[in-house]
Protein backbone atom coordinates (compact mmCIF):
# COMPACT_ATOMS: atom_id res chain seq x y z
CA UNK A 1 0.00 0.00 0.00
CA UNK A 2 2.17 2.92 -1.60
CA UNK A 3 0.40 5.81 1.01
CA UNK A 4 -1.62 4.79 3.46
CA UNK A 5 -4.02 7.48 3.64
CA UNK A 6 -4.38 7.86 0.15
CA UNK A 7 -7.65 7.14 0.07
CA UNK A 8 -9.07 10.11 2.34
CA UNK A 9 -6.53 12.67 1.32
CA UNK A 10 -7.37 11.80 -2.59
CA UNK A 11 -10.70 12.63 -4.06
CA UNK A 12 -11.46 10.04 -7.36
CA UNK A 13 -9.81 11.73 -10.73
CA UNK A 14 -12.44 9.84 -13.07
CA UNK A 15 -11.61 10.46 -17.02
CA UNK A 16 -12.17 13.78 -18.37
CA UNK A 17 -13.19 13.98 -21.69
CA UNK A 18 -12.66 16.89 -24.21
CA UNK A 19 -15.41 19.52 -24.49
CA UNK A 20 -18.13 18.45 -26.25
CA UNK A 21 -18.37 21.18 -29.10
CA UNK A 22 -14.52 20.34 -30.03
CA UNK A 23 -14.95 16.32 -29.80
CA UNK A 24 -18.31 16.12 -32.05
CA UNK A 25 -16.28 17.40 -35.01
CA UNK A 26 -13.89 14.74 -35.20
CA UNK A 27 -13.79 10.99 -34.31
CA UNK A 28 -10.98 11.07 -32.01
CA UNK A 29 -10.66 9.44 -28.75
CA UNK A 30 -13.19 11.41 -26.44
CA UNK A 31 -10.97 11.25 -23.03
CA UNK A 32 -8.06 12.80 -22.77
CA UNK A 33 -4.97 10.47 -21.35
CA UNK A 34 -4.07 11.27 -17.39
CA UNK A 35 -0.48 12.76 -16.40
CA UNK A 36 2.13 10.17 -14.82
CA UNK A 37 1.50 12.01 -11.55
CA UNK A 38 -1.95 11.88 -11.39
CA UNK A 39 -2.08 8.35 -12.21
CA UNK A 40 0.41 7.76 -9.31
CA UNK A 41 -2.22 9.85 -7.27
CA UNK A 42 -5.18 8.07 -8.34
CA UNK A 43 -3.32 4.74 -7.10
CA UNK A 44 -2.55 5.50 -3.70
CA UNK A 45 -6.19 5.90 -3.44
CA UNK A 46 -6.09 2.05 -3.17
CA UNK A 47 -6.49 0.33 0.52
CA UNK A 48 -4.96 -3.03 -0.97
CA UNK A 49 -7.68 -4.77 0.67
CA UNK A 50 -7.06 -8.12 2.32
CA UNK A 51 -9.75 -9.52 0.16
CA UNK A 52 -9.55 -7.38 -2.96
CA UNK A 53 -12.87 -7.93 -4.71
CA UNK A 54 -11.80 -5.78 -7.39
CA UNK A 55 -9.54 -8.92 -8.57
CA UNK A 56 -12.52 -10.93 -7.78
CA UNK A 57 -14.83 -9.23 -10.37
CA UNK A 58 -12.18 -8.79 -13.47
CA UNK A 59 -12.94 -11.78 -15.40
CA UNK A 60 -8.79 -11.65 -15.81
CA UNK A 61 -7.81 -11.89 -12.07
CA UNK A 62 -5.94 -8.96 -12.83
CA UNK A 63 -3.36 -8.43 -9.94
CA UNK A 64 -5.26 -4.47 -9.24
CA UNK A 65 -4.50 -3.83 -5.90
CA UNK A 66 -0.50 -5.07 -6.57
CA UNK A 67 -0.07 -2.81 -9.82
CA UNK A 68 -1.83 0.05 -7.79
CA UNK A 69 1.01 -0.20 -5.44
CA UNK A 70 3.67 -0.33 -8.21
CA UNK A 71 2.54 2.89 -10.15
CA UNK A 72 2.33 4.61 -6.51
CA UNK A 73 5.96 4.24 -6.24
CA UNK A 74 6.77 4.65 -9.34
CA UNK A 75 7.68 1.36 -10.51
CA UNK A 76 5.60 1.26 -13.80
CA UNK A 77 8.17 -1.44 -15.54
CA UNK A 78 7.36 -4.02 -12.69
CA UNK A 79 3.17 -2.62 -13.06
CA UNK A 80 3.69 -3.68 -16.50
CA UNK A 81 5.48 -6.90 -16.11
CA UNK A 82 2.21 -7.70 -13.47
CA UNK A 83 -0.40 -6.46 -16.02
CA UNK A 84 0.81 -8.46 -19.23
CA UNK A 85 0.89 -11.24 -16.70
CA UNK A 86 -3.23 -11.68 -17.05
CA UNK A 87 -4.10 -8.91 -19.77
CA UNK A 88 -3.12 -9.56 -23.57
CA UNK A 89 -4.91 -6.32 -24.71
CA UNK A 90 -4.80 -3.68 -21.71
CA UNK A 91 -5.11 -0.92 -23.99
CA UNK A 92 -8.47 -1.91 -25.03
CA UNK A 93 -10.04 -2.85 -21.78
CA UNK A 94 -7.95 0.17 -20.49
CA UNK A 95 -10.52 2.39 -22.91
CA UNK A 96 -13.76 0.48 -23.69
CA UNK A 97 -13.69 -1.92 -20.50
CA UNK A 98 -17.09 -0.99 -18.36
CA UNK A 99 -15.01 -1.77 -15.16
CA UNK A 100 -16.44 -4.31 -13.83
CA UNK A 101 -13.81 -4.40 -11.16
CA UNK A 102 -14.54 -0.73 -9.75
CA UNK A 103 -18.13 -1.68 -8.68
CA UNK A 104 -16.86 -4.47 -6.59
CA UNK A 105 -13.81 -1.51 -5.37
CA UNK A 106 -13.84 -1.93 -1.60
CA UNK A 107 -13.62 1.76 -1.48
CA UNK A 108 -16.75 2.31 -3.56
CA UNK A 109 -18.72 1.24 -0.50
CA UNK A 110 -18.74 4.65 1.35
CA UNK A 111 -17.26 6.37 -1.22
CA UNK A 112 -16.03 6.98 -5.08
CA UNK A 113 -14.05 3.66 -6.03
CA UNK A 114 -10.50 3.75 -7.68
CA UNK A 115 -10.01 4.41 -11.19
CA UNK A 116 -8.72 0.86 -11.85
CA UNK A 117 -9.69 1.05 -15.58
CA UNK A 118 -7.85 4.27 -16.01
CA UNK A 119 -4.86 3.11 -13.89
CA UNK A 120 -4.42 -0.10 -15.94
CA UNK A 121 -4.63 2.34 -19.28
CA UNK A 122 -1.93 4.68 -17.84
CA UNK A 123 0.35 1.30 -17.03
CA UNK A 124 0.16 0.29 -20.75
CA UNK A 125 0.48 3.58 -22.29
CA UNK A 126 3.63 4.28 -20.33
CA UNK A 127 5.07 1.51 -21.69
CA UNK A 128 4.71 1.91 -24.91
CA UNK A 129 5.56 5.35 -24.44
CA UNK A 130 9.01 4.69 -22.71
CA UNK A 131 9.60 2.08 -25.51
CA UNK A 132 9.19 -1.20 -22.57
CA UNK A 133 6.54 -2.86 -24.45
CA UNK A 134 9.34 -5.03 -27.45
CA UNK A 135 8.77 -7.98 -29.56
CA UNK A 136 9.05 -11.13 -27.54
CA UNK A 137 8.68 -14.10 -29.61
CA UNK A 138 9.15 -17.23 -28.18
CA UNK A 139 12.95 -19.16 -27.95
CA UNK A 140 11.63 -22.65 -29.04
CA UNK A 141 8.78 -23.53 -31.74
CA UNK A 142 7.11 -26.77 -30.39
CA UNK A 143 6.30 -27.76 -34.55
CA UNK A 144 2.82 -27.81 -33.31
CA UNK A 145 0.13 -25.76 -35.52
CA UNK A 146 -2.86 -24.19 -34.84
CA UNK A 147 -5.40 -22.37 -36.09
CA UNK A 148 -7.59 -19.30 -35.22
CA UNK A 149 -10.56 -17.86 -36.75
CA UNK A 150 -11.48 -15.02 -35.90
CA UNK A 151 -9.77 -11.32 -34.89
CA UNK A 152 -11.59 -10.19 -32.09
CA UNK A 153 -10.13 -10.14 -28.98
CA UNK A 154 -11.11 -14.00 -28.17
CA UNK A 155 -9.00 -14.98 -30.91
CA UNK A 156 -6.42 -12.46 -30.32
CA UNK A 157 -5.76 -13.01 -26.75
CA UNK A 158 -5.67 -17.08 -27.58
CA UNK A 159 -3.05 -16.36 -30.49
CA UNK A 160 -1.29 -14.48 -28.28
CA UNK A 161 -0.40 -16.75 -25.43
CA UNK A 162 -0.29 -20.29 -27.80
CA UNK A 163 2.48 -18.25 -29.87
CA UNK A 164 4.19 -17.77 -26.22
CA UNK A 165 3.92 -21.02 -25.30
CA UNK A 166 5.57 -21.70 -28.85
CA UNK A 167 2.83 -23.14 -30.97
CA UNK A 168 2.79 -21.73 -34.25
CA UNK A 169 -0.17 -19.52 -34.56
CA UNK A 170 -2.05 -18.48 -37.65
CA UNK A 171 -5.43 -15.83 -37.29
CA UNK A 172 -7.80 -16.29 -40.15
CA UNK A 173 -9.81 -13.22 -40.57
CA UNK A 174 -12.82 -12.67 -43.20
CA UNK A 175 -12.96 -8.98 -43.26
CA UNK A 176 -10.02 -6.45 -44.57
CA UNK A 177 -8.80 -5.88 -41.00
CA UNK A 178 -7.76 -7.72 -37.80
CA UNK A 179 -9.59 -6.62 -34.85
CA UNK A 180 -13.56 -8.01 -34.68
CA UNK A 181 -15.83 -5.54 -33.59
CA UNK A 182 -13.14 -3.81 -31.63
CA UNK A 183 -12.35 -2.74 -35.37
CA UNK A 184 -15.91 -2.67 -36.88
CA UNK A 185 -17.67 -1.96 -33.82
CA UNK A 186 -16.44 0.17 -31.61
CA UNK A 187 -15.99 3.74 -32.99
CA UNK A 188 -12.75 5.58 -33.14
CA UNK A 189 -13.79 8.13 -30.58
CA UNK A 190 -14.04 5.33 -27.87
CA UNK A 191 -10.65 3.53 -29.25
CA UNK A 192 -9.07 4.47 -32.45
CA UNK A 193 -7.77 2.07 -34.61
CA UNK A 194 -3.73 2.74 -34.69
CA UNK A 195 -3.64 1.39 -30.91
CA UNK A 196 -5.33 -2.08 -32.73
CA UNK A 197 -2.71 -2.05 -35.04
CA UNK A 198 0.09 -1.33 -33.15
CA UNK A 199 -0.75 -4.00 -31.02
CA UNK A 200 -0.81 -6.40 -34.07
CA UNK A 201 2.54 -5.02 -35.44
CA UNK A 202 4.19 -6.54 -31.92
CA UNK A 203 2.44 -10.26 -32.49
CA UNK A 204 3.40 -9.89 -36.31
CA UNK A 205 7.00 -9.43 -34.62
CA UNK A 206 6.75 -12.26 -32.34
CA UNK A 207 5.33 -14.55 -35.24
CA UNK A 208 1.79 -14.66 -35.35
CA UNK A 209 0.28 -14.75 -38.73
CA UNK A 210 -2.17 -12.87 -39.92
CA UNK A 211 -4.51 -13.71 -43.02
CA UNK A 212 -6.96 -11.11 -43.50
CA UNK A 213 -10.22 -11.27 -46.12
CA UNK A 214 -9.83 -14.95 -46.20
CA UNK A 215 -12.78 -16.62 -44.45
CA UNK A 216 -12.34 -20.52 -42.95
CA UNK A 217 -14.61 -23.25 -43.01
CA UNK A 218 -13.90 -26.59 -41.12
CA UNK A 219 -11.88 -27.19 -43.78
CA UNK A 220 -8.89 -25.88 -41.53
CA UNK A 221 -9.62 -28.71 -38.94
CA UNK A 222 -7.34 -30.95 -41.62
CA UNK A 223 -5.08 -28.66 -42.30
CA UNK A 224 -3.92 -27.45 -38.25
CA UNK A 225 -3.15 -29.78 -35.16
CA UNK A 226 -5.99 -27.62 -33.25
CA UNK A 227 -8.29 -24.51 -33.75
CA UNK A 228 -9.77 -22.08 -31.75
CA UNK A 229 -13.01 -20.59 -33.32
CA UNK A 230 -13.64 -17.40 -31.95
CA UNK A 231 -15.96 -16.24 -34.86
CA UNK A 232 -18.01 -14.01 -32.88
CA UNK A 233 -21.93 -13.45 -32.56
CA UNK A 234 -23.05 -10.89 -34.44
CA UNK A 235 -26.75 -12.16 -36.27
CA UNK A 236 -28.74 -8.95 -35.21
CA UNK A 237 -32.05 -9.31 -33.80
CA UNK A 238 -34.73 -7.52 -36.12
CA UNK A 239 -37.96 -6.24 -34.97
CA UNK A 240 -40.68 -7.80 -37.20
CA UNK A 241 -43.33 -5.13 -37.27
CA UNK A 242 -45.32 -3.52 -40.11
CA UNK A 243 -43.02 -1.09 -41.88
CA UNK A 244 -39.75 -2.65 -41.40
CA UNK A 245 -39.39 -2.78 -45.16
CA UNK A 246 -39.14 0.61 -45.87
CA UNK A 247 -35.83 2.13 -46.62
CA UNK A 248 -33.83 4.32 -43.93
CA UNK A 249 -34.20 1.62 -41.59
CA UNK A 250 -30.53 -0.43 -40.59
CA UNK A 251 -28.74 -2.70 -38.42
CA UNK A 252 -26.65 -1.08 -35.88
CA UNK A 253 -23.37 -3.29 -37.31
CA UNK A 254 -24.06 -2.30 -40.32
CA UNK A 255 -23.91 1.39 -40.03
CA UNK A 256 -21.48 1.30 -37.57
CA UNK A 257 -19.18 -0.90 -39.38
CA UNK A 258 -19.57 1.51 -42.59
CA UNK A 259 -19.17 4.68 -40.22
CA UNK A 260 -15.28 3.33 -38.87
CA UNK A 261 -14.52 2.21 -42.50
CA UNK A 262 -15.31 5.50 -43.59
CA UNK A 263 -13.12 7.37 -41.03
CA UNK A 264 -10.78 4.68 -42.00
CA UNK A 265 -10.56 6.16 -45.03
CA UNK A 266 -12.85 4.23 -47.28
CA UNK A 267 -15.37 5.68 -49.85
CA UNK A 268 -18.64 4.55 -49.73
CA UNK A 269 -20.80 4.28 -53.17
CA UNK A 270 -23.48 6.98 -52.81
CA UNK A 271 -26.64 4.57 -53.00
CA UNK A 272 -24.68 2.41 -50.20
CA UNK A 273 -24.39 5.57 -47.54
CA UNK A 274 -25.65 5.29 -44.51
CA UNK A 275 -25.31 8.97 -42.96
CA UNK A 276 -27.06 11.12 -40.80
CA UNK A 277 -26.16 14.16 -41.88
CA UNK A 278 -29.48 16.61 -41.34
CA UNK A 279 -31.63 14.00 -40.39
CA UNK A 280 -34.05 13.31 -37.29
CA UNK A 281 -32.13 10.11 -36.49
CA UNK A 282 -34.41 7.32 -33.77
CA UNK A 283 -32.27 4.69 -32.17
CA UNK A 284 -34.17 1.65 -30.79
CA UNK A 285 -31.84 0.07 -27.79
CA UNK A 286 -31.09 1.75 -25.08
CA UNK A 287 -28.04 -0.17 -24.88
CA UNK A 288 -24.15 0.38 -25.21
CA UNK A 289 -24.11 -0.60 -29.13
CA UNK A 290 -27.24 2.14 -29.46
CA UNK A 291 -24.98 4.74 -27.44
CA UNK A 292 -22.09 3.88 -30.09
CA UNK A 293 -25.14 4.77 -32.37
CA UNK A 294 -25.77 8.18 -31.09
CA UNK A 295 -22.32 9.41 -30.91
CA UNK A 296 -21.92 8.32 -34.72
CA UNK A 297 -24.81 10.08 -35.53
CA UNK A 298 -23.89 13.25 -34.09
CA UNK A 299 -20.68 13.11 -35.38
CA UNK A 300 -22.18 13.15 -38.96
CA UNK A 301 -24.45 15.72 -38.36
CA UNK A 302 -27.85 14.63 -36.95
CA UNK A 303 -30.17 17.26 -37.15
CA UNK A 304 -31.76 15.57 -33.96
CA UNK A 305 -30.94 11.87 -32.20
CA UNK A 306 -33.97 9.99 -29.78
CA UNK A 307 -32.92 6.73 -28.05
CA UNK A 308 -35.48 4.65 -26.96
CA UNK A 309 -35.59 1.64 -24.67
CA UNK A 310 -38.13 -0.76 -24.06
CA UNK A 311 -37.15 -1.52 -20.62
CA UNK A 312 -37.70 0.81 -17.85
CA UNK A 313 -35.27 3.57 -16.66
CA UNK A 314 -32.77 1.86 -14.59
CA UNK A 315 -32.29 3.35 -11.08
CA UNK A 316 -29.67 6.08 -10.61
CA UNK A 317 -27.82 3.94 -7.70
CA UNK A 318 -27.27 0.77 -5.99
CA UNK A 319 -30.71 -0.87 -5.11
CA UNK A 320 -31.51 -4.12 -2.84
CA UNK A 321 -31.92 -6.03 -6.22
CA UNK A 322 -28.02 -5.47 -6.57
CA UNK A 323 -26.30 -4.92 -3.47
CA UNK A 324 -22.42 -4.40 -3.24
CA UNK A 325 -19.70 -6.12 -4.83
CA UNK A 326 -22.23 -7.57 -7.83
CA UNK A 327 -22.26 -5.48 -10.97
CA UNK A 328 -24.82 -3.29 -10.75
CA UNK A 329 -27.57 -2.25 -13.71
CA UNK A 330 -27.77 1.07 -13.20
CA UNK A 331 -28.32 4.12 -15.57
CA UNK A 332 -25.34 4.90 -17.57
CA UNK A 333 -24.63 8.02 -19.20
CA UNK A 334 -21.94 7.74 -21.93
CA UNK A 335 -19.80 10.39 -23.64
CA UNK A 336 -21.95 10.34 -26.41
CA UNK A 337 -25.03 10.79 -24.47
CA UNK A 338 -23.58 13.66 -23.16
CA UNK A 339 -23.26 15.16 -26.77
CA UNK A 340 -26.41 14.97 -27.08
CA UNK A 341 -29.97 12.91 -26.95
CA UNK A 342 -33.20 12.57 -26.40
CA UNK A 343 -33.43 9.68 -23.97
CA UNK A 344 -36.86 7.70 -23.33
CA UNK A 345 -37.85 4.69 -21.82
CA UNK A 346 -40.37 2.09 -21.36
CA UNK A 347 -41.58 2.44 -25.28
CA UNK A 348 -42.45 0.24 -27.54
CA UNK A 349 -42.27 0.78 -30.88
CA UNK A 350 -45.44 -0.79 -32.94
CA UNK A 351 -44.83 0.15 -36.44
CA UNK A 352 -43.11 2.34 -38.98
CA UNK A 353 -44.69 4.19 -40.87
CA UNK A 354 -43.26 5.95 -44.28
CA UNK A 355 -43.84 7.87 -47.52
CA UNK A 356 -42.29 6.76 -50.71
CA UNK A 357 -40.87 3.81 -49.41
CA UNK A 358 -39.15 5.85 -46.70
CA UNK A 359 -39.15 5.74 -43.24
CA UNK A 360 -40.72 8.82 -41.60
CA UNK A 361 -41.87 7.88 -38.14
CA UNK A 362 -42.56 5.35 -35.82
CA UNK A 363 -45.31 4.72 -33.92
CA UNK A 364 -45.40 3.90 -30.22
CA UNK A 365 -46.78 3.33 -27.26
CA UNK A 366 -45.82 3.62 -23.80
CA UNK A 367 -45.87 0.75 -21.40
CA UNK A 368 -45.17 -0.76 -17.99
CA UNK A 369 -44.05 -4.05 -16.39
CA UNK A 370 -46.07 -5.96 -13.83
CA UNK A 371 -43.12 -8.81 -13.16
CA UNK A 372 -41.75 -9.80 -16.45
CA UNK A 373 -45.15 -9.19 -18.22
CA UNK A 374 -45.77 -5.99 -20.68
CA UNK A 375 -48.54 -4.17 -20.61
CA UNK A 376 -49.20 -1.59 -22.67
CA UNK A 377 -51.07 1.49 -21.73
CA UNK A 378 -54.14 2.79 -23.27
CA UNK A 379 -54.06 6.44 -24.82
CA UNK A 380 -50.33 6.23 -24.55
CA UNK A 381 -50.02 6.17 -28.44
CA UNK A 382 -47.49 8.63 -30.13
CA UNK A 383 -45.60 9.01 -33.18
CA UNK A 384 -41.67 9.90 -33.48
CA UNK A 385 -40.53 11.46 -36.51
CA UNK A 386 -37.51 9.86 -38.22
CA UNK A 387 -35.40 9.82 -41.44
CA UNK A 388 -33.29 7.58 -39.91
CA UNK A 389 -33.73 4.48 -37.95
CA UNK A 390 -30.97 2.13 -36.25
CA UNK A 391 -31.79 -1.08 -34.53
CA UNK A 392 -29.63 -1.71 -31.88
CA UNK A 393 -31.85 -4.70 -30.20
CA UNK A 394 -29.22 -7.23 -29.17
CA UNK A 395 -27.81 -10.03 -31.28
CA UNK A 396 -29.01 -13.68 -31.36
CA UNK A 397 -26.49 -16.27 -30.65
CA UNK A 398 -26.40 -19.30 -33.14
CA UNK A 399 -25.91 -22.69 -32.56
CA UNK A 400 -22.39 -24.45 -33.79
CA UNK A 401 -22.22 -25.82 -37.38
CA UNK A 402 -22.13 -29.35 -36.94
CA UNK A 403 -18.60 -29.20 -39.34
CA UNK A 404 -16.91 -27.08 -36.22
CA UNK A 405 -18.27 -30.28 -34.12
CA UNK A 406 -15.05 -31.79 -33.54
CA UNK A 407 -12.30 -32.94 -30.24
CA UNK A 408 -9.82 -30.33 -32.17
CA UNK A 409 -12.06 -27.08 -32.32
CA UNK A 410 -12.16 -25.12 -28.85
CA UNK A 411 -14.84 -22.39 -29.13
CA UNK A 412 -14.01 -19.16 -27.43
CA UNK A 413 -15.43 -15.59 -27.07
CA UNK A 414 -19.09 -14.46 -28.38
CA UNK A 415 -19.41 -17.14 -30.57
CA UNK A 416 -19.82 -19.87 -27.38
CA UNK A 417 -21.26 -17.39 -24.50
CA UNK A 418 -23.44 -15.14 -26.39
CA UNK A 419 -22.80 -11.09 -27.18
CA UNK A 420 -21.08 -9.73 -24.21
CA UNK A 421 -17.69 -7.69 -23.10
CA UNK A 422 -14.52 -7.52 -24.31
CA UNK A 423 -13.42 -8.39 -21.60
CA UNK A 424 -14.93 -11.45 -21.35
CA UNK A 425 -13.96 -12.68 -24.89
CA UNK A 426 -10.28 -12.00 -23.82
CA UNK A 427 -10.34 -14.22 -21.31
CA UNK A 428 -12.05 -17.01 -22.90
CA UNK A 429 -9.35 -16.52 -25.49
CA UNK A 430 -6.65 -17.53 -22.64
CA UNK A 431 -9.10 -20.74 -21.77
CA UNK A 432 -9.23 -22.09 -24.80
CA UNK A 433 -5.24 -21.40 -25.40
CA UNK A 434 -4.58 -23.39 -21.86
CA UNK A 435 -6.48 -26.44 -23.23
CA UNK A 436 -5.63 -26.20 -26.69
CA UNK A 437 -2.00 -26.29 -25.40
CA UNK A 438 -3.14 -29.18 -22.60
CA UNK A 439 -4.48 -30.97 -25.74
CA UNK A 440 -1.57 -30.46 -28.07
CA UNK A 441 0.80 -31.35 -25.20
C1 LIG B 1 -21.19 -1.93 -31.48
C2 LIG B 1 -20.60 -2.68 -30.34
C3 LIG B 1 -19.88 -1.99 -29.39
C4 LIG B 1 -19.31 -2.67 -28.32
N1 LIG B 1 -18.65 -1.96 -27.39
C5 LIG B 1 -18.08 -2.62 -26.36
C6 LIG B 1 -17.38 -1.90 -25.37
O1 LIG B 1 -17.30 -0.67 -25.40
N2 LIG B 1 -16.79 -2.60 -24.36
C7 LIG B 1 -16.86 -3.96 -24.29
O2 LIG B 1 -16.28 -4.54 -23.38
N3 LIG B 1 -17.55 -4.67 -25.21
C8 LIG B 1 -18.15 -4.02 -26.24
N4 LIG B 1 -18.84 -4.74 -27.17
C9 LIG B 1 -18.85 -6.21 -27.10
C10 LIG B 1 -17.53 -6.77 -27.60
O3 LIG B 1 -17.05 -6.04 -28.69
C11 LIG B 1 -17.66 -8.25 -27.96
O4 LIG B 1 -18.15 -8.94 -26.84
C12 LIG B 1 -16.30 -8.83 -28.38
O5 LIG B 1 -15.75 -8.15 -29.47
C13 LIG B 1 -16.44 -10.32 -28.73
O6 LIG B 1 -15.21 -10.78 -29.16
P1 LIG B 1 -15.06 -12.07 -30.08
O7 LIG B 1 -13.61 -12.22 -30.31
O8 LIG B 1 -15.79 -13.22 -29.48
O9 LIG B 1 -15.83 -11.73 -31.44
P2 LIG B 1 -15.76 -10.53 -32.49
O10 LIG B 1 -15.14 -9.32 -31.92
O11 LIG B 1 -17.13 -10.42 -33.05
O12 LIG B 1 -14.78 -11.09 -33.62
C14 LIG B 1 -15.12 -12.19 -34.41
C15 LIG B 1 -14.36 -12.10 -35.71
O13 LIG B 1 -14.48 -13.33 -36.41
C16 LIG B 1 -14.54 -13.05 -37.80
N5 LIG B 1 -15.10 -14.22 -38.46
C17 LIG B 1 -16.34 -14.75 -38.31
N6 LIG B 1 -16.45 -15.89 -39.05
C18 LIG B 1 -15.25 -16.08 -39.68
C19 LIG B 1 -14.74 -17.07 -40.57
N7 LIG B 1 -15.48 -18.11 -40.93
N8 LIG B 1 -13.48 -16.94 -41.04
C20 LIG B 1 -12.70 -15.88 -40.67
N9 LIG B 1 -13.14 -14.92 -39.82
C21 LIG B 1 -14.40 -15.01 -39.32
C22 LIG B 1 -15.42 -11.82 -37.86
O14 LIG B 1 -15.26 -11.12 -39.08
C23 LIG B 1 -14.88 -11.04 -36.67
O15 LIG B 1 -13.83 -10.18 -37.06
C24 LIG B 1 -19.46 -4.08 -28.23
C25 LIG B 1 -20.19 -4.78 -29.19
C26 LIG B 1 -20.76 -4.09 -30.23
C27 LIG B 1 -21.56 -4.83 -31.24
S1 LIG C 1 -10.09 -5.53 -17.56
FE1 LIG C 1 -11.95 -4.40 -16.96
S2 LIG C 1 -12.63 -5.42 -15.07
FE2 LIG C 1 -10.48 -6.04 -15.41
S3 LIG C 1 -9.21 -4.54 -14.28
FE3 LIG C 1 -9.41 -3.75 -16.36
S4 LIG C 1 -11.17 -2.37 -16.29
FE4 LIG C 1 -11.28 -3.68 -14.47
Amino acid sequence: MGRPRGFIEIKRRAARYRPVCERVKDYYDVARLRTDAQSRDQASRCMDCGTPFCHWACPLGNYIPEWNDLVTNNQWDRALELLDVSNNLPEVTGRVCPALCEYACVLGINDDPVTVRENELAIIEHGFKHGLIKARPPQVRTGRSVAVVGSGPAGLACAAELNRMGHEVTVFEQADKIGGIMRYGVPDFKLEKHILDRRMDLWQNEGIKFRTKTEAGPAVIREFDAVCLATGCRTPRDLDIPGRQLNGIYFAMDYLTQSNKRVAGAKIQKDQLIDARDKKVVVIGGGDTGSDCVGTANRQGAECVVQIELLPEPPVCRDKACPWPVYPLLLKTTSSHEEGANRHWSILTKAFKGQDSRVTALACVKVRFAGRQMIEIPGSEFEIKADLVVLAVGFIKQELDPGWQNKKVFPAGDVQRGPSLVVWAIHEGREAAKAINRYLT
